[in-house]
């Protein structure tokens, strides 16, 4: 590696909206520590025009040679030279489509499409904004000035120093200068932008485009109170003198954290009374949580290379909920969070094709449909372990210590170890180490002889392994006598095995009190899952507990090492069963195995769950009722859809019925709009398919037209499907092109037809944003292989002798068709 360090750019950009390109001057001022006689910079996409050196008040001209294969371009200098380098770069770029480096986003207003240009960089494409040095550990400061068309708003990471006019009738705007910050996190974007201003902190505003600030009120109090929670909490104030968040409507991940210009999808940042649902709300706040903590985690100490991104989302999703629970208690964002992070990660590590958090290998860790659950949900499910064990004031101290030691600076995973060793004064790097240098997780078995409990762990994966690995788990254990209370049980299981004494009345013992841990556990003696299965049916153990038993036990019959027989048996103790977190797991769990399974499967599984959830239904209400629980509100809108497709007559009566009056123009709740569309498509007819075509159309409305996508992933009618895949195509916006794919992959009349659609238009769909063509993947091949296992095994085999195109993500996806070969095949 060049021995150079950049100190700062000067960036001059003049977009053309019209002809989607820019010119750009870009300043870098650079220190070479030792003699060098080339500078090497990161470009992708950009043409050079002159690289000059500036030497005193004159200019010499530098010869260069880009190589695009490597993104660099090769700057010779006159002479060998050591100390302050100052380099000007003038270049053209383009204002692409792609979602990466400098792209449009296009909107309507009164029927007449506009165009913004905004940036999205992470993790390495500033280097088709400008020549740099592309790695987080390279910061700088930047001076960023854009020259725009008068009636337009300019926006970058620094705060407005100055505008000017100019003599061809625009404007220049300078911006001032930003902290010492990585290249992955400057932004710039260019749009006819409009503020609203928090009125309690000045600093918060959300940008909007032309008839959406009346939506963005709740998103702009959210961030309030999340910079507020964050500066207290972190004890480290917000160092720059604006917070942005930006509403972008072309986007291809949730949202981006660049400092102090965070940049979302418009569903996640705005709110549409009336139309947004509960869950679209706490989504909105989790998401404006979770890039306001990037802040600090990642923005004000940054990874020093992308193989320790966790230090990023991990702490960013993990807070995205914990500041979301600060504020909104009775949300049960905690159950949530187990049954969305820690739930899929488990789902997600259990494959042999995982890594660690802290990911081995290359320069180019990219988050993708592989990575991210890795990365964010695991990530932030072993710091909920890591804080159950040091406890909550160590936690935050810890934390305290890090980001005030690294402050503008970079990090690995040893400087946060080291952090919470000087707070807490025990040896924790060895337990950190086990969950974050090593792929996958534990699996605890427990047996039972007369007064041990003998646990043993082995990593768990769904397909058979011979792995040699072990952990340090921080184990609590609740312990059930004969009599008298509950007693707790903590140690950190360091062996393969370990036998514990229990008393002689202990009756039962649940591990992993309240899944704090992140493990499965087996249970080999019959008797204890009996007076477990008792507690769960009188609810003595708290809703977590009854999760993680039914989970748990999923699982292993997806390893094989239960019986799907054996699971629904067990679920005849939650005939009561009235918490959120183990009813949506159920259902969850329920109809994945309806997927895969054959005919006969398929009636066992809907005639048990049918009259629970038309059960469930009736007690807590089709209708929303004003005032209840969140969670309570989710799950009717997933039950509802569920008891559809299972073939429910009174659900279907009773959504029918509203997509009816829906489509005559009256209002359905917010609450249950998703899951009255999903039916309306259901039993829909061309008709229908026009009805949703001219609401797309007419909509402004993100959330709205989420929930139309995915029901338009839901018809049965074969021909419907037909078309709405092409519509997808030919229609859908870039950014949601996924979306009635997915929807289609658990749609049981459309899982037939997905493969040859796939094979018929890959070029088509190879096209997509590289993140969303993974989704695609990952969401096809697992279930429409099921029949054409051979075929897929084969297509992919060549697919990948012939490019590295979504990998990972192809890899995992036939481990999972893996997976569901065997449970169909299974004999029981
Ligand atoms: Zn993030």
């Amino acid at each position: 590696m060049q021995e150079l360090n950049p100190l700062n750019y000067r960036i001059h950009l003049e977009p053309d909206l019209a002809r989607f390109k820019f010119d750009g001057t870009c300043e870098i001022l650079l220190d070479a520590p030792q003699t060098v006689s080339e500078v090497t910079l990161n470009i992708l996409e950009l043409a050079i025009w002159s690289c000059r050196l500036r030497q005193g008040d004159g200019f010499v001209n530098c010869p260069f040679t880009a190589n695009p294969d490597r993104e660099e371009v090769r700057v010779i200098l006159p002479e060998p030279t050591s100390g302050k380098i100052r380099l000007i770069i003038d270049y053209q770029g383009l204002i692409n489509d792609k979602m990466a480096g400098f792209y449009r986003s296009k909107y309507t207003v009164e029927g007449q499409t506009r165009f913004i240009a905004v940036t999205q960089f992470e993790e390495s494409d500033a280097r088709r904004a400008f020549p740099c040095m592309d790695h987080p550990a390279q910061k700088a400061t930047f001076d960023i000035k854009i020259d725009i068309d008068n009636q337009l708003v300019a926006i970058s990471n620094g705060a407005v120093k100055k505008e000017d006019r100019l003599d061809n009738g625009k404007k220049r705007v300078t911006f001032a200068q930003t902290p010492k910050m990585s290249t992955y996190l400057v932004f710039f974007g260019v749009g006819e932008f409009e503020f609203t201003r928090d009125e309690k902190d000045s600093r918060v505003r959300v940008a909007t485009l032309p008839g959406m600030k009346k939506y963005a009120q709740f998103g702009v109090e959210f961030g309030r109170k999340s910079l507020g929670f964050s500066e207290t909490y972190y004890a480290i104030d917000y160092p720059l003198p604006k917070m942005d968040l930006i509403a972008i409507p072309d986007f291809a991940f949730g949202a981006m954290e660049n400092w102090s210009a965070i940049t979302f999808r418009e569903n996640l940042l705005l709110h549409y009374p009336e139309i947004t649902s509960k869950f679209g709300e706490e989504r909105i706040c989790e998401v404006i949580a979770h890039e306001i903590a990037h802040q600090w985690f990642g923005n004000l100490v940054t990874p020093s290379d992308w193989r320790y991104l966790w230090l990023n989302e991990s702490f960013a999703t993990y807070f995205g909920f914990g500041v979301v629970d600060y504020y909104y208690p009775k949300w049960d964002t905690w159950q949530q969070f187990l049954n969305g992070q820690t739930g899929s990660a488990l789902v997600r590590d259990a494959l042999h094709e995982t890594f660690a958090i802290e990911i081995p290998g290359g320069e180019h860790v990219v988050i993708n449909a592989s990575t991210a659950p890795i990365i964010y949900n695991k990530g932030g499910s072993i710091l909920r372990q890591i804080e159950g064990y040091i406890g909550k004031d160590n936690f935050q101290k810890g934390l305290q210590h890090y980001l005030k030691t690294y402050e503008y600076g970079c990090a690995d995973s040893q400087h946060l170890w080291q952090s919470f060793e000087t707070v807490t004064q025990q040896p924790i790097s060895a337990m950190m180490k086990s969950w974050i240098e090593q792929p996958g997780f534990p699996l605890i078995t427990a047996r039972r002889q007369d007064r041990r409990l003998i646990l043993t762990q082995r990593r768990f994966t769904y397909l058979p392994n011979d792995f040699d690995q072990k952990w340090l788990v921080p184990i609590t254990i609740s312990l059930f006598p004969k009599t008298g209370a509950t007693r707790q049980l903590t140690f950190l299981l360091n062996k393969i095995e370990q036998e514990i004494d229990l008393d002689a009345d202990i009756l039962a013992y649940k591990i992993n009190d309240q899944q704090t841990g992140f493990y499965r556990t087996q249970y080999v003696d019959t008797a204890n899952m009996q007076e477990l299965g008792a507690r769960v049916l009188e609810k003595s153990i708290p809703p977590e507990d009854r999760w993680g038993l039914e989970n748990d036990f999923f699982a292993l019959v997806q390893s094989g090492a239960s019986t799907l027989q054996d699971y629904l048996k067990f679920l005849s103790f939650y005939q009561k069963e009235d918490a959120y977190l183990p009813l949506t797991s159920m259902a969850h769990n329920l109809y994945s195995a309806y997927l895969v399974m054959d005919e006969r499967w398929r009636q066992k599984i809907s005639s048990l769950a049918t009259p629970r959830y038309e059960d469930i239904l009736g007690k807590i209400g089709y209708d929303p009722v004003s005032g209840e629980n969140h969670t309570t509100s989710h799950l009717r809108d997933q039950l509802i859809w569920d008891a559809v497709r299972y073939g429910s007559k009174p659900a279907l009566e009773f959504a029918g019925s509203q997509f009816a009056a829906l489509i005559r123009g009256a209002a359905v709740h917010a609450d249950i709009m998703k899951s009255v569309m999903q039916v309306g498509a259901l039993c829909g007819a061309d008709k229908t398919f026009d009805w949703f075509d001219r609401r797309l159309r007419e909509s402004k409305i993100e959330h709205a037209r989420l929930n139309m996508l995915s029901a338009m992933g839901c018809f049965r009618d074969e021909a419907l499907i037909i078309k709405s895949l092409r519509y997808t195509l030919d229609t859908v916006p870039a950014r949601n092109k996924f979306i009635p794919v997915v929807a289609m992959a658990s749609n049981i009349y459309a899982i037939p037809l997905l493969w040859d659609w796939y094979v018929n238009n890959l070029a088509e769909i190879e096209q997509f944003h590289p993140m969303l063509y993974e989704r695609v993947i990952a969401a096809i091949v697992p279930v429409a292989g099921i029949r054409r296992a051979d075929e897929v095994k084969t297509f992919f085999n060549n697919y990948l002798k012939k490019s590295d195109t979504a990998k990972d993500v192809i890899k995992l996806s036939l481990e999972r068709l893996e997976i569901n070969l065997r449970m169909r095949n299974a004999l029981y």
